[in-house]
């Protein structure tokens, strides 16, 4: 068994550390952020302040891949979530009303999920991690820079630990950088004379309003949790502790909507979804929060074949990370914190396979989400721009749209978008399978009818009064 320092405690860092702990390593997580996670999860929302994480209070979602981890993995998670307010959310619930003959199959358990809002549920992770045999979590300590040793592989730096900013130094046999999207892992291995990872960068081009409400019941779902409308989308998202979510969101160069800040406009326009209105039927327990500037990151490992650094594996938000309408970057981080257990157990002694093993798993497990996300949402960027005047019409014409729009009348396809959603599986296993071959054969390819909502007109009205 090993010495393994993870550097960030957010909720990936924290799985990460507790998975690895569970095979019997000794698991330092080092976090920036000083206050520790109030003893009753609950009360994360008003007052845990995390400066580190700059999303800490927008909408979060967790997805079926989530459960299903934690349930492999972590097991208890869910049961803690639940104990802390979190809910039950069955995705097949919502199915398209043309779906008459629903036949429910023993399989459809594991679509349903455990939710609830990002303090809470990263409170949650917070106290199991505490509670973990082998796992230290050090609050108010900054990773600076990486320590290396002799080389594993020729020519590549082998990090042996870190230093932190105070000075200290750490020594591992692995060092994990969980430090979310503003990694700063490209210059600690410049510093160590690493090649950089190959980086691709862009803002994602969305800008996000979200207002968080209370009341005695949860809205129906009357639409799907992410609903396109023309120019913007609606996301509803359900929350721990008789709370929840409604966010608008649409290019961060549409100008019009910025107006979306005040809570008035904000209010007239969701009052204008007739299948969302009722997400409004409650108190309001913060201002419109606001979100812009999110940017599509990821970070190669492997240069030209050969791993940039051995003894450093990178995880979560800091190898990869999208603008999050899709609301996946926990499940995926969950799932890379799972490839991570398997790769250092299979080969913690044996540093450049464990660099090589891991990166090829995350290539084939991981990386297409990402991949998938990024192509899905250039053609939703494309697509808002035309409906508000700024772009030439989109021809919505790919296998994940027939597939959405199969999935109105047909249980397979469905089923397979909804399990595509919730990242159960990648968007290849699942329209490579005959059956969702054969739904997509009987579709025409068309993509589902749009949700009733103001059109471009009439939501620069609801906008400018
Ligand atoms: C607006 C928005 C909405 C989102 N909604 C969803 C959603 O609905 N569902 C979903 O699954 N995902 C969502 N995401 C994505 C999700 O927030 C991230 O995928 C997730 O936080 C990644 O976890 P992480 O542990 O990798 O990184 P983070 O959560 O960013 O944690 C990184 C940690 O590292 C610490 N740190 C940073 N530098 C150092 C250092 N040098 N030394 C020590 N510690 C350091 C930070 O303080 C922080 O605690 C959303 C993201 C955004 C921006």
């Amino acid at each position: 068994m090993g010495s393994v320092v993870v550097c960030g405690g957010g909720v990936v860092g924290l799985a990460a550390a507790m998975m690895l702990a569970r095979d019997g390593h000794e698991v330092t997580v080092l976090e920036a952020d000083a206050d520790r996670a109030p003893a009753a999860p609950a009360e994360a929302w008003e007052d845990w302040r995390r400066a580190g994480i700059t999303q800490f209070r927008q909408p979060h979602n967790l997805f079926s891949r989530v459960r299903e981890v934690c349930d492999g993995e972590l097991p208890g998670m869910t049961g803690r979530l639940l104990d802390a307010g979190c809910v039950w959310v069955d995705p097949l619930a919502t199915r398209p009303p043309a779906l008459a003959d629903w036949q429910p199959s023993p399989d459809d358990e594991r679509f349903r999920f455990v939710t609830g809002r990002r303090p809470v549920v990263e409170a949650v992770f917070a106290a199991a991690a505490e509670a973990t045999p082998g796992v230290t979590v050090r609050r108010g300590v900054r990773t600076a820079a990486l320590r290396t040793g002799p080389a594993a592989l020729d020519g590549v730096p082998h990090v042996t630990g870190v230093r932190t900013d105070d000075g200290a130094e750490l020594t591992a046999d692995l060092v994990v950088d969980a430090t979310g999207r503003r990694s700063r892992s490209a210059d600690w291995l410049s510093a160590a004379g690493a090649r950089p990872p190959a980086p691709e960068s862009q803002d994602s081009g969305f800008a996000y309003y979200t207002r968080y409400y209370t009341g005695p019941e949860r809205p129906q779902r009357r639409a799907p949790g992410l609903t396109p409308m023309g120019s913007i989308s609606v996301l509803t998202l359900d929350g721990d502790n008789d709370t929840w979510s409604v966010t608008l969101f649409g290019r961060t160069r549409d100008a019009p909507i910025k107006a979306l800040r005040g809570s008035v406009a904000f209010e007239r326009v969701m009052a204008a979804c007739p299948r969302h209105a009722h997400w409004l039927d409650g108190r309001p327990i913060t201002d419109v929060l606001v979100m812009a500037g999110v940017v599509d990151r990821y970070r190669s490992p492997v240069v030209d074949g050969t791993p940039v650094v051995t003894g450093l594996l990178t995880v979560g938000d800091a190898w990869a990370c999208t603008n999050p309408s899709a609301g996946r970057g926990i499940s995926l981080g969950m799932v890379h914190a799972q490839v991570l257990r398997r790769a250092v157990a299979a080969h913690l002694d044996r540093p450049a396979e464990l660099a090589a093993s891991f990166a090829a798993a995350t290539e084939a497990e991981v990386e297409p989400f990402y991949r998938g996300q990024l192509a899905a949402d250039r053609v939703r960027l494309a697509e808002m721009a035309a409906a508000g005047g700024d772009g030439p019409p989109v021809e919505l014409r790919s296998p994940v749209v027939a597939l959405l729009g199969a999935g109105m009348t047909d249980q397979v396809a469905f089923r397979a978008f909804v399990e595509l959603l919730t990242c159960l599986a990648t968007p290849q296993d699942v329209l490579s399978r005959p059956e969702v071959v054969a739904a997509l054969d009987r579709h025409d390819g068309s993509p589902p009818p749009s949700a009733p909502g103001p059109d471009r007109a009439r939501l620069l009205e609801l906008l400018a009064t």
